[in-house]
């Protein structure tokens, strides 16, 4: 029997109306000897019907979905839903605050922490209060991810092939209602930990997307964000009103084919931008030597055919990074 959460929440989840509170997880430190660590939350809350979770910032430096979830936070008005929505913009605050992954407190990354513990580290106090928590009340979860400072993706929505097909169905119908601009079917390298497996395990819709990333957002991937988190309140009927659905290219990411690593360290130079065309065994960027001049180059290539997906985003990339994701282009939905 696992100990109750040292978080508490200063929200009513039940009690309809807008909120605006905090996850307060104990934290005491130098310079705080009974200090918090204070996790905004909003609940959005008009009678009975189906409940959103939203996350943003489950990795620290990654800001559509901040930008988005804030935003809703701020405008979304209780007579205009039907059901509950729970907001969590920063989900891990310390990373969020800082800037970065993971967390400073514990080098903590949030998304490799589920199921977490009532009794562990900063990170998985979070990541046991959202799995015990929150992730009951919900009926689908929307969890915001971007690139972070290390990978720039096509911005697209995303949800796991599952084996229950009507999980599946609902999420990926999910990913549709979100309509951004590319819409992928999944796999991980690493999924053990994270938000998503823990989720889905649980009989949840799922969903989660890739907006750009570089550390930053753009105009257009804020936009895509905050549209597509209002459509799929509509998709699920807690908002009224019609999708805005604009057209999405369906992309595959079929097996770990699709990841390209560095092999050596160095300087790299893209021969490919987001978007384009790659061919199997075609070069998709070159790693120069930094050390001295004149040294042999290292062709990155593709493995399979497709449209580059994800790639690295430091001009110098070091040995293991992961320098291109490459999807193949979906001909179902
Ligand atoms: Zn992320």
């Amino acid at each position: 029997m696992l100990r109750a959460s040292p978080i508490s929440a200063t929200v009513d989840f039940e009690r309809d109306g807008v909120q605006h509170g905090h996850l307060r997880l104990p934290y005491s430190r130098d310079d705080s000897a009974w200090g918090s660590v204070m996790i905004p939350i909003c609940v959005v809350k008009q009678g009975a019907g189906p409940t959103a979770l939203l996350t943003g910032a489950n990795h620290g430096d990654e800001y559509e979905g901040p930008v988005a979830l804030f935003d809703l936070a701020r405008t979304l008005r209780a007579e205009e839903v039907s059901g509950r929505v729970i907001i969590a913009p920063g989900m891990n605050y310390p990373a969020f605050q800082a800037g970065t992954r993971t967390s400073p407190i514990d080098k903590g990354n949030l998304n490799r922490s589920f199921p977490g513990r009532p009794d562990g580290g900063a990170t998985e106090k979070i990541a046991d209060y959202f799995a015990r928590y929150l992730l009951p009340m919900a009926d689908l979860v929307l969890d915001f991810h971007s690139g972070g400072r290390t990978l720039d993706f096509l911005p697209y929505a995303a949800a796991h092939t599952l084996p229950d097909k009507g999980q599946e169905k609902r999420c990926f119908d999910a990913v549709a209602a979100f309509s951004a601009p590319y819409s992928m079917r999944m796999v991980e390298i690493d999924a053990v930990g994270m938000f998503d497996t823990f989720a889905e395990e649980a009989g949840k819709a799922f969903i989660t997307t890739e907006l750009r990333g570089g550390g930053t957002a753009t105009a257009e991937s804020s936009r895509i964000a905050k549209t597509g988190v209002r459509n799929v309140l509509k998709h699920m009927g807690i908002l009224e009103g019609a999708v805005e659905a604009r057209t999405s290219r369906w992309l595959d990411m079929p097996s770990d084919s699709c990841f390209g690593f560095a092999e050596e360290a160095g300087l790299v130079e893209p021969l490919k931008d987001l978007g384009d065309r790659v061919a199997a065994n075609e070069v998709v960027s070159r790693i120069h030597r930094i050390d001295r001049t004149g040294g042999a180059l290292v062709e990155h290539r593709a493995r399979i055919d497709g449209v580059l997906a994800a790639r690295h985003f430091p001009g110098l990339a070091k040995i293991g990074d992961c320098l291109t994701v490459i999807a193949t282009l979906s001909s179902k939905q």
